[in-house]
């Protein structure tokens, strides 16, 4: 039986608390592919930057992980990264976060 538009609201409740909320979305898009990758493009760190302060941050990597979504930056991370913290089991930092951390200290 498909989610009633009910349970899909709720389902997707985190996008209301998204940091990325009303921004251009396409800090978050490459304009081609493999330019997600490290330090591809100005606009994409700026977007990740913007990732790091969201407090939705796993639920927005899990829907990209749930949905096979393989274009964009979603938790963060592009999509090599999402399968890494998957497999990693899903830690409680993003790679961005903690190259953030090293590099504060
Ligand atoms: S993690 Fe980034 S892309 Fe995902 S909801 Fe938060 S700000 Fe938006």
């Amino acid at each position: 039986m498909p989610p009633t538009p009910t349970f899909r609201l709720q389902e997707e409740a985190w996008r209301l608390r998204a940091a990325c909320r009303g921004r251009d979305v396409n800090l978050w898009f490459a304009a081609w592919r493999g330019q997600e990758e490290e330090g591809g493009a100005p606009h994409l760190l700026q977007g990740r930057l913007i990732c790091i302060e969201c407090p939705v941050w796993r639920d927005c990597a899990e829907y990209a992980l749930r949905s096979h979504t393989k274009d964009g930056i979603w938790g963060g991370m592009n999509e090599r990264q999402r399968r890494d913290w998957r497999r990693a089991g899903k830690p409680n930092t993003m790679p961005a976060m903690e190259r953030r951390k090293r590099s504060a200290s």
